[in-house]
């Protein structure tokens, strides 16, 4: 873990430093917000430690300077005085994810630092699923292979997104089934016939089909293989 640590008081930060990286986070420092802001925009940082009470810049200016720009989800945890505690209401509407209220234990700060990086990691969803040469676009609904985008219908793409999920795991048909529709099974047919859809958009213009029938079991997506050159 990479964090930044902002705190004008410098005794103070050596400290933190040293006991950061004894816990095996590494620090990047700096005195004023300005150097703080500089330093947020060239590196990239897991987190940034940042005190309320900088001079110029306060660590509320930095916070939302640091949320406007392109890095703005990067977890922050604000560090305050206890006669700053109304800054704290001003510290989360600047965008801080944290604070620690000064004094605060080190130990403490791991911990804070931990669970936020942690959160953040959680929220950063997979968008992309890549089996073999195919390729899902979650957040654009868009499939390619071979860097062709595929015509899917919209069942036909929950149908491809959850194989490809599973890949290479057979998927069953009852599984299909059920993520399609649920308790409102449509005839029994209509499976079949989108898989038959499937198979047209994604394996017929192709060499190497992908989606393969286990008999009696389901079906199941396999990377194909690549062709050496
Ligand atoms: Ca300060």
């Amino acid at each position: 873990m990479l964090i930044l640590l902002v705190e004008d008081h410098r005794l103070l930060a050596e400290t933190l430093i040293d006991f950061l990286e004894s816990e095996g986070i590494e620090c990047d420092y700096a005195a004023t917000g300005n150097a703080g802001l500089e330093l947020s925009r060239q590196n990239r940082y897991d987190a940034i430690v940042l005190d309320v009470g900088l001079p110029g810049k306060s660590g509320l200016d930095v916070c939302r300077a640091i949320r406007a720009t392109d890095n703005s989800d990067i977890p922050i945890l604000m560090l305050t005085a206890r006669d700053q505690l109304d800054d704290k209401i001003g510290g989360f509407d600047a965008g801080a994810d944290d604070y620690l209220i000064k004094p605060f234990e080190q130990r403490e700060l791991v911990a804070r630092l931990r669970a936020v990086t942690k959160r953040h990691r959680g929220n950063l969803v997979q968008t992309t699923i890549v089996v073999g040469d195919l390729s899902l676009d979650l957040s654009c609904h868009q499939v390619t292979r071979q860097g062709v985008v595929l015509k899917l219908s919209p069942v036909g793409f929950k149908l491809l997104h959850l194989l490809a999920r599973e890949s290479p795991a057979v998927v069953t048909r009852a599984a299909l089934l059920d993520a399609l529709w649920g308790d409102d099974l449509p005839d029994t047919d209509a499976l079949r016939s989108h898989l038959y859809n499937l198979r047209r958009a994604v394996d017929a213009p192709f060499d190497q089909p992908m989606i393969e029938t286990v008999k009696g079991v389901g079906v199941k997506l396999i990377p194909a293989q690549v062709t050496p050159h």
